[in-house]
């Protein structure tokens, strides 16, 4: 598919955690497939930057200072998205931090609480929020991004790992919810992606030998597209995309 084919001319599409990283390409991407954008995040002058990029590529977005941590902010947001579009056609539930990696038995409470805040419950309430205009939509789609780590073993990754299980878990109700209108929700798993959070997991890692937050965008736009047919399914970026090891490898040692 190129970026016009996958159908989002005049979408409109909210991404959280748009100010850098994965949401910050998926949202650009977007822009340029044509979407008008919706882009979250708690620091104004990066969703600025953002916006700026989107704007020279011929796009535009709406910028809006969110906290994932603020309940009562995620339905004011809802509501002002209801009174200016009535509907939203995308939503890509991106927003995520990670807490100090640290054994389960020694975390402080400060960690887990702001991980269960931001990666799960926040993600809750966006859900929430964001149903009726999904629905109010006539081919609303969403994806919640969640990662290798909700699954398997991962020590030090605890609330980390237990917030994005959750997560997955919530999206599964949410899809069985859904099942007889025309909305598609899928999880996604980016794999590691070369950004800020990868390399406070992975200190001194190479990011030139991991795919960019650019390369895996393809896989988010085939999400969000009317054309979707996925619904309910857990999916990795890297298997729909085929960015294998060795194709990792042939792109690092060209750069
Ligand atoms: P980054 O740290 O680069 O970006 C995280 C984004 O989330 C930023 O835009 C940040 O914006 C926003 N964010 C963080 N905390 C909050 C908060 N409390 N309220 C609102 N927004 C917040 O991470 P990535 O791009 O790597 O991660 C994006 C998603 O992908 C996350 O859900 C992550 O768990 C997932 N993921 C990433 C992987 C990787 O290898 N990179 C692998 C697997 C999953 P701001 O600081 O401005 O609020």
């Amino acid at each position: 598919m190129t970026n016009l084919s996958y159908g989002l001319t005049d979408k409109l599409v909210l991404v959280t955690g748009a100010s850098r990283g994965i949401g910050r390409a998926v949202a650009v991407a977007a822009a340029v497939a044509g979407a008008e954008l919706v882009i979250t995040g708690r620091t104004i002058g990066a969703l600025e930057e953002v916006d700026d990029e989107i704007k020279a590529a011929g796009g535009k977005a709406t910028i809006v200072e969110l906290d994932m941590k603020d309940t009562a902010a995620i339905p004011r947001l809802a509501t002002a998205i209801e009174g200016r579009w009535g509907r939203l056609d995308g939503l890509v539930a991106n927003a995520g931090m990670l807490p100090a990696l640290t054994p389960v038995a020694h975390l402080q409470e400060k960690d887990w609480d702001e991980s269960i805040a931001v990666n799960l419950s926040g993600q809750w309430h966006l859900i929430k929020a964001m149903d009726p205009l999904l629905r109010a939509a006539p081919a609303g789609r969403a994806i919640l991004v969640s990662s290798g780590a909700a699954v398997g073993s991962r020590p030090f990754w605890g609330p980390y790992a237990a917030a994005k299980a959750g997560l997955e878990a919530l999206g599964r109700s949410w899809a069985g919810e859904s099942e007889q209108i025309n909305l598609r929700i899928n999880t996604l798993n980016p794999g590691g992606t070369a950004t800020t959070m990868r390399a406070l997991a992975y200190p001194g890692e190479n990011q030139a030998t991991l795919p960019q937050p650019e390369d895996i965008t393809p896989a988010f736009l085939q999400l969000l597209s009317p054309d979707c047919e996925h619904h309910g399914a857990l999916l990795a970026a890297r298997e729909m995309l085929g960015l294998t090891a060795e194709s990792r490898l042939a792109r690092s040692r060209k750069r």
